[in-house]
């Protein structure tokens, strides 16, 4: 599969790289840095990732304005998205030939390459490991982008998809690139005073029910008031994540048309609730947009029920 993949990138000029909407360091990660790493290794392709700018990550590097392309002569890769509504800023079914490189439960078959394997740890390892088998040259620059996905994902290299194989492709990397990763963690780890205070408010205020629910929901004057937005919540949530008497844990912030919940579990697998919500994810990571507060409270009462039924303490 990875070396299908290289003969694709070989064989194309034009090459452009998407993932999903609302990303995260792996997102971002594993897109800019393939980018850079094609673009590294054949200098002569034109190469775009592309997406919705995210400032709050800009040291992962800029995204690309699309120029008009020859769509029937392109590749368009797309890393950390399993389905194609969450595909960000371009149409997948214009493209010549089209390749997924995701880490995600399978949802949909939208391209003609489908690189996935659930049990990894982020797209940015996929990405890793496509260099590695191809022998691609690499560079210090290239590295830090990977490494911020795959170490952002697994929560500094906590959660349970972080293998053997995991450290072995980053190892390889570091040594490779002579990478200085210790010095790309204030990027990712630096707190506001303000998401420190409202992490105050949201310890203080969230519903913990018998069956191990731990939830909160954030109207828009409660943001306001300490000056934060909705993804705020979703940033704070690992927080909350290896707490006793939570199994769950969901917070969901009031968002223009929908609320935004992020959603963590320590054993229950809610990426099934979450899709009847409008969202999905991992098995122990998701994300959910209900409509209304009223559709929050039916998830809850799902999710509730789901570790109620997962018993335990
Ligand atoms: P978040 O809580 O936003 O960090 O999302 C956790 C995981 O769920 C990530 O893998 C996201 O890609 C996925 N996810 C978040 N929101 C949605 C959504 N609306 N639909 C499908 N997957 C989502």
């Amino acid at each position: 599969m990875y070396k299908k993949i290289a003969k694709e990138i070989k064989k194309h000029s034009i090459i452009v790289i998407a993932r999903h909407i609302g990303p995260d360091p792996d997102a971002l990660g594993s897109s800019i840095g393939l980018k850079e790493l094609i673009l590294y290794n054949f200098p002569k392709k034109q190469v775009y990732a592309v997406g919705a700018p995210a400032s709050r990550f800009k040291y992962l590097g800029n995204v690309d304005k699309l120029p008009e392309i020859e769509y029937d002569k392109a590749l368009l890769i797309v890393t950390d998205t399993p389905d194609i509504k969450r595909i960000d800023g371009v149409d997948y079914s214009k493209f010549a030939k089209v390749i997924k490189i995701d880490h995600h439960p399978f949802v949909e078959k939208f391209a003609d390459i489908e690189l996935i394997d659930d049990k990894a740890s982020s797209a940015s390892q996929l990405v890793i490991e496509l260099a590695k088998k191809n022998h691609y040259k690499l560079n210090e620059d290239i590295a830090s982008k990977l490494y911020l996905g795959v170490v952002a994902d697994t929560n500094r290299f906590l959660y349970e998809y972080t293998t053997y194989k995991t450290l072995e492709l980053v190892a390889w990397l570091i040594k490779k690139t002579n990478l200085k990763f210790t010095s790309l963690y204030d990027n990712l780890y630096t707190k506001s005073l303000k998401e420190v205070i409202f992490s105050g408010f949201i310890s203080l205020n969230m519903h913990i029910t018998n069956n191990g629910l731990a939830y909160i929901k954030l109207t828009d004057d409660i943001l306001k008031k300490y000056e934060v937005d909705s993804s705020t919540a979703g940033n704070l949530i690992e927080n909350y994540n290896n707490v006793d008497k939570i199994k769950v844990v969901a917070f969901c912030s009031e968002d223009k048309d929908y609320i935004k919940c992020s959603i963590r579990s320590k054993g229950p697998i809610i990426n099934e609730i979450a899709s009847h919500y409008n969202g999905g994810g991992h098995i122990y990571a998701s994300g959910a947009r209900p409509k209304t507060f009223s559709d929050v409270d039916k998830m809850l009462e799902e999710l509730d029920k789901l570790c109620q039924d997962f018993g335990g303490d």
